[in-house]
């Protein structure tokens, strides 16, 4: 199974709805790995983008530094939450000379067009595609850094694929002129060298089987996955992902968790006023992942509580039985992930222990949550 999951901008520390998003992937990946599927699971790091130029020039900072130690700290809350690393993290600025190949081709087969300097992708042959009417895609389109009012624009929903190069921003050569990718390229044409191969690049362009699944968080679903799909269909003639997933947006007070409302919940403030991370994993288990949702603080410590006594339950001797409750687990995340079902069990499990049953494994359901629910309690 080739999994590409669309990673983030290195410019601000992980927030909840970042670990709600990666773990969802997570729980696939595990899944897949202990029922002996061969995963191969790619995620990018897109460290050429305009919030991190923007939030560099307002501290002062050199963007890749900024960028690097943005992605160190959003490495360190990964692993305190367990979530496997991908198999490769594909930073842009290390793919630039296959990005760069791929923008050279796409204008090589017709598929480009100047404007002002920067170069656009042409939808035109993608639109039948698209996932909402034309009127919609354009007001969502300018909500997500499109430019559909940008005059001279063959059609308004061409996203960039090469910007001209910026004053205090870094550029690359290329036959486009200096500057540097646009934002979906840069996904099509990872995904596709670290899942498929660089064949697609090859002029014979022989059949290139697609990916399995392209992942992210919902705000992705349009314009960027779509963007994406097209662009890597331009260069293969291919569909680019058999399947998409995409994780709820998580919210707190009323509105969707966003650095512009000022609303975010870190993982590291989380975890510096001392929640354990198997207590912020739960928590984020305890709502389906397809579900926008609200975060309470309650979540978090009614998953403390829950969390405690699943530990003391571990923690005995002699404990209810386990088969069952294995399965139980099992059927609930391949019933679309349903991480609440599968806690539900769990808690069952624990209380069954502490009403006295007896005849099950610890070891077992300890590793068992271990592998697949990335719970270690
Ligand atoms: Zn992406």
């Amino acid at each position: 199974m080739r999994m590409y999951v669309c990673g983030i901008t290195p410019y601000d520390a992980t927030h909840l709805g970042h670990a709600a998003t990666y773990l969802t992937f997570d729980l696939i990946n595990r899944y897949q790995r202990a029922s002996g599927v061969d995963m191969k699971f790619v995620e990018n790091i897109t460290d050429i983008d305009d919030p991190l130029f923007e939030r560099a020039k307002r501290d002062n900072l050199d963007w890749a530094n900024l960028g690097a130690s943005q992605i160190e700290l959003f490495k360190n809350d990964m692993s305190a939450l367990r979530i496997l690393p991908p198999d490769d993290y594909v930073a842009v600025t290390d793919a630039m000379e296959l990005i760069v190949e791929a923008v050279e081709r796409l204008a090589e087969m017709g598929f480009t067009y100047e404007l002002n300097g920067d170069t656009y992708f042409k939808i035109w042959d993608f639109l039948s595609d698209l996932p909402f009417d034309l009127e919609e895609a354009t007001s969502i389109f300018a909500d997500r850094g499109g430019d559909p009012s940008t005059l001279g624009k063959e059609n308004a929903l061409d996203p960039i694929l090469w910007v001209s190069n910026k004053p205090d921003q870094p550029g690359w050569v290329s036959k486009l002129g200096f500057g540097r990718p646009g934002w979906h390229v840069e996904c099509s044409v990872i995904a596709l060298r670290y899942l498929v191969g660089t064949e697609y690049l090859s002029s014979e362009r022989e059949v290139v089987a697609e990916i399995d699944l392209q992942g992210g968080g919902s705000d992705l679903i349009f314009p960027h996955h779509f963007m994406t799909a097209a662009i890597g269909k331009a260069l293969t003639s291919n569909n680019f992902a058999a399947a998409y997933l995409h994780s709820g947006m998580v919210g707190l007070g009323g509105e969707k968790m966003s650095k512009s409302k000022g609303n975010l919940v870190l993982v590291s403030t989380l975890l510096n006023s001392g929640f354990d991370p198997m207590e912020i994993r739960h928590a984020l288990l305890s709502q389906h992942y397809a579900e926008d949702r609200m975060w309470f603080e309650s979540t978090l410590l009614t998953s403390r509580v829950r969390v405690a006594a699943i530990r003391s339950a571990l923690s005995r001797i002699q404990v209810a039985p386990t088969d069952l409750v294995l399965h139980e687990i099992l059927k609930a995340l391949a019933n679309d992930l349903d991480t609440p079902g599968a806690l539900e069990t769990i808690d069952n499990w624990v209380s069954a222990t502490e009403n006295g049953a007896v005849g099950g494994s610890v070891g077992e359901i300890s590793r068992f949550i271990d592998s697949f629910l990335g719970l270690a309690l």
